[in-house]
């Protein structure tokens, strides 16, 4: 059951990302005035989410899921790189957070 749990909340994450992801597209499409918050957001939230989920599906597969032999090692660093890329991560909070300041 602990198991299943972990896999909710990745299923979970995932969707989540990509909805915001598709939100924040969608405002790009149509040139809103929001964009700038919702990029950054779309950003930040799915390159975090990518990040949790493949740590947690390596804890899954324990050390199979750490060896070469598998692609999700690939995975694991292919989505940190995301959080650190294109603007880091903290670099969109400050961005957000202006944002948000300024109503
Ligand atoms: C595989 C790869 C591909 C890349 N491709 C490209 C590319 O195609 N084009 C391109 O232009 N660049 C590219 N980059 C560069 C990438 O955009 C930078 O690495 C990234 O912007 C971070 O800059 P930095 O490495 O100088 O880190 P630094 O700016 O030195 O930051 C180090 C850490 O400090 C944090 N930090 C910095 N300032 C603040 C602050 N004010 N508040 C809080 N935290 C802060 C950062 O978030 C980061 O975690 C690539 C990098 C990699 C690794």
């Amino acid at each position: 059951q602990g198991i299943q749990f972990m896999l909710a909340d990745m299923g979970m994450k995932l969707e989540a990302a990509r909805q915001l992801t598709y939100a924040a597209a969608g405002k790009s499409e149509r040139g809103d005035a929001d964009l700038t918050y919702f990029g950054a957001a779309a950003k930040c939230f799915a390159s975090d989410a990518a990040m949790q989920i493949t740590t947690d599906a390596v804890q899954l597969l324990g050390g199979y899921g750490y060896t070469k032999d598998f692609p999700l090692e690939r995975m694991m660093r292919d989505a940190k790189i995301t959080q650190i890329y294109e603007g880091t991560n903290q670099v969109q909070r400050i961005v957000m957070a202006r944002q948000l300041l300024q109503g």
